[in-house]
């Protein structure tokens, strides 16, 4: 028989959300046809802007001519959207050919840590989107949890104390370091003086920063950098993940990219971008030549207005959930509230309880469906976060039960 990959072994049952369903599931069967409101997931709610999904439906109609079909494409992306990203996110510092297309994200997270095989030192910060830690754990680059985390992880807290930023003397040398701005699950944008300080770290530890900027699109503080490449110096110690499911609500199209410089090398001097190009030829195929067409209809100056106004709506969601969380029930708790306006999550603090109880006592006394801090690490242990992904009338309706906790 053939063995198990032996990172399953230490990987920890998937928790958190299966967890949520259950508890929702118990609450409905002991309250029939109680009308719960979830704040708890971060997928995306709101239609895509028509005039992105009308260019994405000529481009299918056109697959059904002659002229209009294709097939295989770049394994790399379309050129002409490779260089759209580059001018629209990246002008004048990443050219064309250091953007990969690809289908989202999470996809990129994965395969990246092909790159460093299974020996690779990982830190991320706590609390984390939990596929950097889980990702790790498969490819044997994590031993077991011992309860407080794996073994092999360094976990960096990213709390209130620090202002989120973590304590970067707590990082091996020769680490691969994941870092997540503007963050989930906390919604903390790091400065460009705090980048700066992790770009230094990294270039004189041998350390490469894997950086996820899903959420750069809800930044609306100017003085808050976008990209890790904004960066002086990051170009030899930074690899960025993107993606168009928050910006756009691609969740379901299946759209991202990645940005690998020319200058990132391994510690024998041979260059990353290079194996990279080879990991997306040999493991993958092209990204969906529909949604990169529906890409470039995203980076149109229609489509860049239209994403923008999709944003505001979740920042406008956002806001009323801080209003509401900073109300004076919320304070007679000892509530915290954490929330700068730049991403679509309020991180919100129960000092000495535990993020399950509240949880719990939010769905029992408001019929609303939060996310415990604690499922993301256990620097998210007290919190809770509260999604502004949902309609607005949703969003209304369950502040407005909020009020009442
Ligand atoms: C939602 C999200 C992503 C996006 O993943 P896709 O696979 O592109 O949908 C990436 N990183 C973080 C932190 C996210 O929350």
């Amino acid at each position: 028989m053939i063995n198990r990959n032996s990172g399953f072994q230490n990987l920890s049952a998937g928790y958190l959300f299966p967890e949520i369903a259950r508890r929702r599931k118990e609450y409905l069967a002991s309250h029939p046809g109680a009308k719960i409101i979830s704040l708890g997931v971060g997928n995306t709610t709101e239609p895509l802007p028509e005039c992105i999904a009308r260019k994405m439906s000529d481009y299918v109609l056109g697959l059904a001519t002659k002229e209009g079909y294709s097939g295989y494409g770049d394994d790399y992306g379309l050129t002409s959207l490779r260089e759209r990203i580059a001018e629209v996110f990246y002008p004048g510092f990443i050219s064309g050919d250091e953007v990969f297309i690809s289908d989202g994200a999470k996809c990129d997270i994965a395969r990246v840590q092909t790159l460093f095989g299974s020996h690779v030192r990982v830190a991320v910060q706590d609390p984390a989107y939990p596929v950097y830690v889980d990702g790790s754990v498969i490819f044997g680059a994590a031993g077991k949890n011992n309860g407080s985390g794996y073994e092999g992880i360094t976990y960096m807290p990213c709390i209130p104390e620090n202002n989120f930023f973590p304590d970067l003397s707590k990082i091996q040398k020769d680490s691969l370091i994941y870092f997540c701005s503007p963050n989930n699950p906390t919604g903390a944008v790091s400065t460009k003086s705090d980048l700066k300080k992790l770009v230094d770290f990294a270039n004189q530890n041998g350390c490469i920063i894997i950086f996820d900027a899903a959420y750069r699109e809800f930044i609306r503080d100017e003085s808050l950098p976008k990209s890790i490449f904004e960066i002086d110096g990051s170009r030899t110690c930074a690899i960025e993940i993107n993606s168009f499911s928050k910006p756009a609500g691609f969740t379901g199209v299946r759209l991202g990219w990645s940005v690998v410089p020319k200058e990132l090398r391994y510690a024998d001097g041979s260059s990353v971008h290079q194996d990279w190009s080879r990991i997306m030829a040999t493991l993958f195929n092209g990204a969906s030549n529909v949604a990169q067409y529906g890409g470039l209809a995203c980076l149109e100056p229609d489509g860049l207005a239209a994403m923008r106004s999709v944003i505001d709506y979740y920042l406008e969601n956002a806001a009323i959930i801080k209003k509401t969380v900073e109300g004076d029930n919320f304070r007679a708790r000892g509530a915290e509230v954490y929330f700068t306006g730049n991403s679509p999550y309020v991180w919100v603090k129960f000092p000495g309880k535990k993020s399950w109880d509240v949880f719990d006592e939010i769905l029992d006394k408001c019929r609303v469906v939060t996310t415990p801090g604690s499922g993301f690490g256990p620097g998210g242990e007290s919190f809770i976060r509260i999604s502004a992904f949902g309609h607005k009338e949703d969003v209304v309706e369950a502040c407005a039960r909020l009020s009442s906790f």
